[in-house]
């Protein structure tokens, strides 16, 4: 199975993402590392997840985003580190 997000494999913990957020009515789920998901929500309100939905693509296009896929690329599936929610 591969992440949403990054395309690596996920590894023993497997975390089951809404794309469109569960209060949106979002039922659909794709699989992600918890490190990634945890990247989404810090650099994605619920309207921004809800507007991009499906389309991880678009995700992919914020510099934050593409900067963490980038720099997880090459760690073990299992890694995991404490991200840090910045100010907005
Ligand atoms: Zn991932």
């Amino acid at each position: 199975m591969a992440c949403w997000l990054c395309g690596r494999p996920t590894g023993k913990t497997i975390v089951w993402h809404h794309p469109i957020p569960k209060s949106r009515g979002g039922r659909d789920v794709v699989p992600m590392h918890s490190i990634c998901q945890q990247t989404l929500i810090t650099n994605f309100t619920n309207s921004e997840l809800q507007r991009h939905g499906m389309v991880v693509a678009g995700l992919l296009e914020n510099p934050n985003i593409r900067k963490f896929v980038d720099w997880v690329a090459n760690k073990d599936p299992d890694f995991t580190a404490t991200i840090v929610k910045k100010q907005r």
